[in-house]
This record gives C-alpha cells, structure tokens and sequence, in this order.
C-alpha cells in the first residue's frame, strides 16, 4: 500500500474539483454527473442523497478511483488521484461473500490480501466479527445467514482493511425494516466510539431520515444532470431521535431540498423541432388522483415526510408523482410541505366529469402529448404506427425513446385523448 505522510487533521480527506462524467459520445452522449465540486473532512460523516440515476454511485466510483471522471479532478489528501484509492473501501448494497468461505474466512480473505500474517489474521478476524455482533457464527457459511447477517459479514470485510475512507453505497437498501435498523446503530456506535481506523464516512442513500439519522452533512443531488443542487448541515447530536421536534424539522428541510426543485419556467418545444422537451415523469396519473384527494382532506397541505409515510411510498416513488403534479400544476412544493394550487383546489372540489377535463386539459398543454395528439389528428385514419413515434423521440430522448411514449400513453389515455392497440402496435384519436 502507498505510504502517506501522517494524517493532517486540516487537510481534506477528499477534494472533488468540477467533477463531470459523461457516457457514451457525440451526438448520444449523455452527461451523469456535472460540475461536482465537494469536500470530505477529516471526522466527518457525509450522507449524498438523491433519486435514483442521479449519479451517486457514480461519483462514489469516481472518488474511489473505480472509475474515472471525464473532466475535473479528484484530489485524495491533496494528492491527484490516480488508480484505484488504496485507503478507501467501497460496501455495496448486497455484499458478495463466498459462499464457499465461513464468515471468518471470508473476513480473513481481505487481511491476507493486505499480507497480514496467518494468526494475526485469525486474531483481527475473530475480533472484527465480534465487533459487529456476529460472535458465535464465525464457522457458519454464508448461506445459514438472513440477509442483515451477510451484509454485517461485508462491512467486518470492509472494515479488516481498515480503509482511512468508508464508502456505503446504500449499505441497508436491501434489507428489511428491523435489520437495516439494528445494523445503522451498530455502525453508528462504532463510528462514534472512534472503535474504527476510519476517518471519515460517505454514504451514498436515497432515504432522507436515515441521511439525518446518521450525516453531519447532507449533500442533495438532483438529475439531469446529475449536480449537486443543495448542501445542509445536521448539526444535532448524536444519538439521534427520530420522534423529536427538532429531527422532524430537519427532515423536513431535507424534503424541501430535494422535492423543492422549480418547474421549469417553460414546458419546451413538441419533440423533432430543435430544443429541448420536458421529460415526463414516470408515474401514474391514477396514483396523482390518488395524492391529490389525500392533499384536498387535509385541507390543501401536507408535509412531505407524514405523505411519504401515508402513501408507504420511497422517494423514489413518491417524487415522479409529485413532479407530474407540478408540470401540470396541481400542486407545489413549499418549506417541506406539498400544497395545494388553485387549480388543484378546483380539481379537488370539481365533479368526477369535470376532473377528467381539467386533467386533459392540463395533460394536453405537455409538448410531447400535445405532439402526438396533433400528429394522430393530421393522419386520415387518425391511427399512426408507435414506430414512427420512436423514430422522432429518439432524436430527443435516445434511449429513453420507449420509456417517455409509454408514459405519454398512459398519460393519453387516462385523460381520454388517445389510446393504443396492442395488436397493431397503433396510437388512434379517442373518438
Ligand atoms: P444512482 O447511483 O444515483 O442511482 P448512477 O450513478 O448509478 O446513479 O447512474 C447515473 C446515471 O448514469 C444513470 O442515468 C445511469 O443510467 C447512467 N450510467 C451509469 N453507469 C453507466 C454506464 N456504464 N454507461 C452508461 N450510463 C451509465
Ligand atoms: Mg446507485
């Protein structure tokens, strides 16, 4: 491993200066990740959060040295990166273990690539699987294990290399309610009882209380492209309470950061003319209905956290609805909470009849949606093949072509505009 001068408590574990990852070429190319800049302290404990596709994996990658960037530079300890970060660990959402290995083993595995010696590496093992509350399973194989298990056995793994930096990729996303929670605290003990060589923490998650339960600070990222668009302190002490005030009022901001983000100003141009088309949200318009009528009996607002909660729905789930609810001007993000507009009052007190106009209305207005109505009304048979729609979505949307007529189908359809036949793959005019 690359030796480096005694850690200076000042400098900055990690430094990303105009961080911009692009895939793919001209004219396709397509940008994951714009003009990050960020820094990691020593001692600190950083949450990114986001929707999913917003580049978080992707900068973990970056800053890892998994991956490199397309423009800009990683400085570790002030020092340029380049290659793979010796002094960082990565833990993925699902660890991959040996299945063949029992849990000592596959913790010995990553001391013996670091060349420790044979009983030493029995020792730090044993001591590692200890520490995080698997004493008494170091014969078992990983296959007798539930899934809180393993991924325990993969952060003893991540931790044997004793990586100055520890990087989480949505450590707990794949586990149940219960053990994704037991594993957060013993995480958090140990981290707070200074018991790991770790000097700082990044975790990448799309679940904004566990970002508050455990950040000193929050990086929200938004999409297209993916950019850091907010950055907020989490000044209370730890161990922290999900029930009190003043978490609830964190939190609260956090939803504002992150599903506060303005309508654009302009919906764009119909797709096929030069310019760039509103991208629809994927989501259904019988699930805003749905949102719309939980808004209306609480009198027209709502914070964002209680809905999540009431819907049962991820963020992931929960932000499409609302940001088709904004596009179409239903409802508006304000402090945490979602409101109500006017028109989304009228909608709520209107008849279901008169509900079903205003949607199309409103649904109408969209460029893409607006296109194909103009389109299928031009054509004699007001029926025109799905691939024609391809063709000239793909000039916009590249590989999102399918995705965007889909949702455009549905969104058609339930307004009663237009309406497609699964056995000629034809869009057709609702008489
Ligand atoms: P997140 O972790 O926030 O969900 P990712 O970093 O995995 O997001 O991905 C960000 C965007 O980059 C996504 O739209 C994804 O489809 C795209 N992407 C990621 N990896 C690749 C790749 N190897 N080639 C092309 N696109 C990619
Ligand atoms: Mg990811």
């Amino acid at each position: 491993m690359a030796m480096m001068p005694p850690l200076d408590e000042a400098t900055p574990l990690v430094t990303l200066e105009h961080i911009t990852k692009s895939y793919g070429r001209e004219p396709k190319q397509f940008v994951a990740v714009h003009d990050v800049n960020l820094r990691i302290n020593v001692g600190e404990f950083v949450c990114l959060l986001g929707p999913s596709g917003c580049g978080k994996s992707t900068l973990l990658r970056i800053i890892t040295g998994l991956n490199t960037a397309t423009s800009g530079t990683v400085l570790y300890r002030d020092q340029p990166l380049s290659g793979v970060n010796p002094h960082a660990t990565i833990v993925f959402q699902t660890f991959a273990l040996y299945p063949w290995l029992t849990v000592r083993d596959n913790v010995e595995v990553a001391l013996k690539a670091r060349g420790v010696a044979p009983d030493v590496r029995r020792q730090q093992a044993e001591r590692l699987i200890d520490t995080v509350g698997l004493d008494g399973f170091e014969a078992a194989y990983p296959r007798e294990l539930s899934g809180g298990m393993r991924q325990k056995v993969g952060f003893a793994r991540a931790m044997a290399v004793e990586p100055e930096l520890l990087c989480l990729d949505e450590p707990f996303s794949a586990l149940d309610v219960l053990s994704a929670e037991a594993l957060r605290g013993e995480l958090m003990e140990l981290w707070l009882n200074k018991s790991l060589p770790t000097k700082a923490i990044l975790m990448v998650t799309h679940n904004i209380e566990e970002a508050v339960l455990m950040a000193d600070r929050i990086l929200v990222m938004g999409k297209e492209p993916g950019r850091i668009v907010a950055e907020l302190p989490v000044t209370l002490h730890q161990p922290r309470n999900r029930k009190d005030t003043a978490f609830q009022a964190v939190v609260d901001k956090v939803y504002a950061a992150v599903a506060g983000r303005t309508v654009p100003d302009s919906l764009g141009t119909a797709p096929g003319q030069p310019g760039q088309t509103l991208r629809l949200p994927q989501a259904h318009l019988n699930a805003l209905a749905g949102l719309l009528e939980l808004v209306a009996s609480e009198y027209g607002r709502v914070d964002l956290p209680w809905l999540s909660t009431q819907l049962a729905l991820e963020l992931d789930d929960l932000l499409p609805i609302i940001e088709a609810g904004e596009i179409l001007g239903f409802v508006a993000v304000l402090e945490g909470d979602l409101l109500l507009t006017p028109l989304g009052q009228a909608y709520a007190d209107a008849s279901i009849l008169a509900r079903k106009e205003m949607v199309a209305g409103r649904v109408l207005r969209l460029p893409t949606i607006g296109w194909i109505y103009e389109i299928l009304g031009r054509d004699d048979n007001q029926r025109v093949a799905r691939d024609y729609f391809i063709d000239q979505l793909r000039s916009e949307f590249g590989d999102w072509a399918d995705e965007q007529l889909d949702i455009a189908i549905d969104w058609g359809r339930r307004a009663e505009l237009f309406a497609y036949d699964d056995n000629t793959d034809e869009l057709f005019l609702e008489s």
